[in-house]
């Protein structure tokens, strides 16, 4: 006697047994579109088949079952995790502040650091600039005294004639002038 409400057959193919007739609970979709009823002692050999021929079966309830109510303990459980769950979102949330404001920190210590290492090498290169500039007037410096030494050889050869020039005898006037005259 045919009956729309009848309970669904399994429809997996057995390769070396005879064909399955047990109540479907689950409906077969192979990724290659094909669907079958299937029932839950199959389901494994389905999977087999799958992983055999390098293809996917995805397996859905056949029972459509409205949600049962929880049972107290359910609920106190699940109420336990909520709670643990929020517990841990806000620890986790509370060390991300703190790993943001540390990065932070670490940030601007790093630009600090960054822009004195510029300003050091800038003082660097000025002073370099006036070791330059004092090693430039420092060997002016050495020229001029060089100069001024042969300078001054040159006059202390001259000397002792210039003394000479102003005596009498080298104005070719004699010494004895004033008294024999
Ligand atoms: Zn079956």
């Amino acid at each position: 006697m045919p009956n729309d409400n009848a309970i669904p057959l399994c429809e997996f193919k057995h390769a070396t047994q005879p064909d399955c007739t047990k109540p479907a609970t689950h409906k077969l979709r192979w990724d290659w579109g094909q669907e079958q009823k299937i029932c839950q002692d199959c389901i494994p050999l389905a999977q087999q088949t799958a992983t055999n021929l390098q293809r996917s079966a995805t397996f859905a309830s056949l029972e459509n079952r409205p949600e049962e109510p929880l049972t107290r303990s359910e609920r106190t459980a699940l109420i336990a995790a909520k709670l643990a769950a929020e517990g841990e979102a806000d620890e986790l949330k509370l060390r991300g502040e703190q790993l943001y404001r540390a990065n932070v920190d670490l940030t601007q210590q790093v630009q600090t650091h960054t822009l004195r290492a510029r300003e050091h090498a800038t003082q660097i290169q000025t002073r370099e600039a006036q070791i330059e500039k004092l090693q430039e007037r420092l060997e002016q410096r050495e020229h001029q005294l060089a100069d001024a030494s042969a300078e001054l050889q040159r006059l202390q050869v001259l000397v002792p004639f210039v003394g000479k020039e102003t005596t009498p005898e080298d104005r070719g006037l004699p010494s004895s002038s004033t008294v024999d005259g």
